[in-house]
């Protein structure tokens, strides 16, 4: 059973979203402020975590990027009573999978739930991806762009893979340097940048899916990965 974590202050909301995914099947935990949220998902991390971004003690945003750095693998959906486009990019530039705003049908929601779910699910399982013009094949471990070998190299394939794998989600050096090495490996942080420098030229896109966020890591702001029938 995937498990759902709710963040909302507001009581009879985040009863109605606990219900509504209840009632879809998930396990759901609830939390009512920000501080209580930030350590229950870091001891406690779900498959997905609805996060509202205006909270006491700890905003929503707050908590994204905390979880982004410790659980690359969650999926947070971010709510919010702030119609703005500014919040909308905000939240979904600090790496949220899907933004919804308030007022919303809770039934909206589960459906975001389930299609983030589907998501992660179906990539694990499929063999060939596709991102706007890259298609990412896992059996043969190649990358071509617009229908051409992008002739990458098992070091950049790994790279573009985990960046693909977690659209939208910013994955740190240390996070990337585990994909490359193995927790034990010996190359240091800027081999990173070294690495994602080649492999942007390689893909050769403008503006580049792969966007490196000062301080933390690289997050990949391309289509997002769908999977693809051949
Ligand atoms: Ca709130």
């Amino acid at each position: 059973m995937a498990r759902v974590a709710v963040v909302e202050d507001e009581p009879s909301l985040r009863a109605l979203l606990k219900t509504y995914l209840e009632r879809a099947g998930f396990a759901v935990v609830a939390y009512a402020d920000g501080g209580h949220a930030l350590k229950g998902l870091s001891i406690d991390p779900p498959d997905v975590a609805i996060l509202d971004i205006l909270l006491p003690e700890v905003d929503g945003l707050t908590i994204l990027d905390a979880m982004r750095k410790s659980h690359p693998h969650m999926g947070v959906i971010m709510l919010t009573a702030l119609s703005e486009v500014s919040d909308r990019i905000q939240g979904l530039k600090a790496g949220a999978d899907d933004y919804i705003v308030k007022p919303f049908a809770p039934a909206e929601v589960v459906v975001r739930v389930e299609t983030i779910l589907r998501r992660m699910d179906s990539l694990s399982k499929s063999s060939v991806w596709r991102a706007g013009p890259v298609v990412l094949n896992t059996a043969a471990q190649e990358a071509r762009v617009n229908d051409a070998d992008a002739k990458l190299t098992a070091m950049e394939y790994r790279l573009l893979y985990a960046l693909m794998r977690q659209p939208k989600h910013i994955l740190t050096r240390d996070q990337l340097l585990d994909v490359l090495h193995g927790p034990d490996g010996v190359v240091s942080d800027r081999t990173i940048d070294v690495h994602v420098t080649r492999l942007r030229k390689k893909l050769g896109l403008r503006p580049s899916p792969i966007r490196g966020v000062y301080g933390l890591g690289y997050q990949w702001i391309g289509e997002i990965p769908v999977v693809c029938d051949t």
